[in-house]
């Protein structure tokens, strides 16, 4: 029996502001416990909730970045349930009148195809507080401070086919909100999460199979972990004569597979009804219109640019479009040295490569853009060649100069284009190794290209890596034939 798989995401997104989404208390990350969480934060009674209008505006740059309806009026609803980490009783959300509706994401394949993943909704809530099962023998700590902080759920529909769909789709919500500025998307911190629902159905079947959902997954790889090896679970369990039943499940990422939490039957009837301490949110056209000209550029509109206009590959322009500081960082590149192909191959290639050896991310990248372009520049424009360029890179990278400028003068790197100089090399190099030349006269003509290589080498190094390697090469090929 061939199997498909159906998955279906609800992401939680932390949105950048500074205070809460009901209440002014402050929302940075890793104060004391419970030192950020103010009266209306703890549901004392006599206080009411205030909406933070920046909240607001965050959830509607969302909606008009994937380019998902805004209906005009949107309601805030309580969900009922008890818990330590939730003092009020109830959540404040959205159930029957999102703020974003419908809307779709294109995401970017491994084969760099795309597809389009469509948003059934996405709501705006508060985050609750948090249990600390650890620091305490016996007991569990409870902090207040994360709870209140605003999140954007938002809902994709189920159409995902496979786990790496899915990590495509997380990726793309990453990067649209890093984007827009209106989360700092650091999933290690909690800022993004997501609860992953999956199903398994034959081949060819039309209606979806009983779906499993994975609670609070918090890293693209989990998200991909965690489908595998549900999907295992529920053909094996099918196939088997069994049924998947409904459940909510919990992925362990030390023993990479998900346990039962609760299922439908224990199910919480939440008792959802309108807050009545809050008005409905009502947004006019003028203010979407005003929201909708201070968008950035999203992620997809560059990634197109950056192929149609700067004519790089499909994979060049998804990989360097993929996060807003990449992007910024390769335009800065491409603006001064002014040749999009070798900035696009410089900040993938050396730069990348050493980010990732010393674990940095690209805003602490110790070559700044505009150095790197000019690194660039100097090879485009002959100053250099590109054995150079590493070395100059690299003295960059170790702070061993202000500029590429500064560094190829102090350090000689100069490239020597002078024929007459690379020809007093080459004789040198020439007159001092007998043997090799005598094995390039005996060897069969089209073996001499490769041999040539050695000679290539030892002129390169008597000139301390800044002869011109074309014109080494070309000037060796006359002068040893002339020996033959
Ligand atoms: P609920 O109201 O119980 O939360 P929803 O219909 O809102 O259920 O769906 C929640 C999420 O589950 C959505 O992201 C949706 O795409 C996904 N989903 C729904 N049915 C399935 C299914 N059979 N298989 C996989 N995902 C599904
Ligand atoms: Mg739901």
């Amino acid at each position: 029996m061939q199997w498909e798989t159906v998955i279906g995401l609800e992401v939680h997104v932390q949105l950048a502001t500074r205070s809460k989404i009901f209440s002014g208390a402050s929302t940075a990350f890793g104060a004391e416990p419970n030192t950020q969480a103010c009266a209306v934060d703890l549901g004392l009674p006599g206080v009411l909730p205030v909406l933070n209008e920046q909240a607001v505006a965050m959830a509607v740059q969302f909606g008009l970045a994937v380019h998902a309806e805004i209906p005009e009026v949107s309601v805030f609803d309580r969900k009922n349930y008890f818990y330590p980490d939730l003092p009020k009783g109830y959540q404040t959300s959205q159930m029957y009148h999102p703020i974003v509706g419908a809307g779709e994401v294109e995401i970017t394949l491994d084969d760099d195809t795309t597809k389009r993943i469509r948003i059934h909704h996405a709501h705006l809530e508060e985050d609750a507080g948090k249990s600390l099962h650890e620091d305490f023998h016996g007991m569990t700590g409870i902090d207040l401070n994360r709870a209140g902080t605003p999140l954007l759920e938002i809902v994709s529909e189920p159409d995902m086919r496979s786990a790496k769909e899915a990590a495509a789709y997380l990726k793309a919500i990453h990067s649209i909100v890093t984007y827009l500025g209106i989360s700092d998307g650091n999933m290690a911190e909690g800022s993004m999460r997501c609860d992953v629902n999956v199903s398994v159905r034959p081949k060819g079947q039309e209606a979806f199979g009983t779906r499993a959902e994975i609670k609070n997954v918090n890293s693209f790889r989990f998200v991909e972990r965690a489908i595998a090896f549900e999907v295992e679970r529920q053909i094996e369990l099918i196939e088997d004569g069994g049924s998947v039943v409904q459940e909510t499940r919990l992925y362990d990422p030390e023993r990479d597979e998900t346990r039962s939490m609760r299922t439908k039957e224990e199910a919480n009837d939440y008792r959802y009804f309108p807050c009545p301490d809050l008005l409905p949110v009502v947004l006019d056209e003028a203010y979407l219109e005003h929201l909708r000209s201070q968008l950035p550029e999203l992620p997809a509109d560059k990634r197109a640019r950056f192929q149609d206009a700067l004519g790089l590959s499909a994979y060049d322009a998804s990989v360097l479009s993929a996060s807003r500081e990449m992007a910024e960082f390769f335009e800065e590149v491409h603006r001064v040295c002014g040749d999009a192909k070798q900035a696009a191959n410089w900040v993938q290639g050396e730069l990348s490569g050493a980010l990732n050896r010393e674990n940095l991310s690209i805003q602490n990248s110790p070559v700044s853009a505009q150095q790197l372009g000019e690194v660039v520049r100097r090879v485009l424009d002959g100053t250099i060649n590109g054995k150079a360029a590493k070395q100059v890179f690299q003295a960059l990278w170790n702070g061993q100069g202000e500029s590429a400028d500064a560094i190829i003068d102090a350090k000689g790197l100069k490239q020597v284009t002078d024929t007459g100089a690379i020809e007093g090399m080459i004789d040198q190099v020439i007159a001092e190794s007998p043997a090799q030349v005598a094995q390039y006269r005996d060897s069969e003509p089209e073996k001499r290209g490769k041999m040539i290589g050695y000679f290539v080498g030892q002129v390169m190094k008597a000139s301390r890596g800044t002869a011109n390697p074309q014109q080494v090469n070309d000037l060796l090929k006359t002068k040893l034939d002339a020996l033959l």
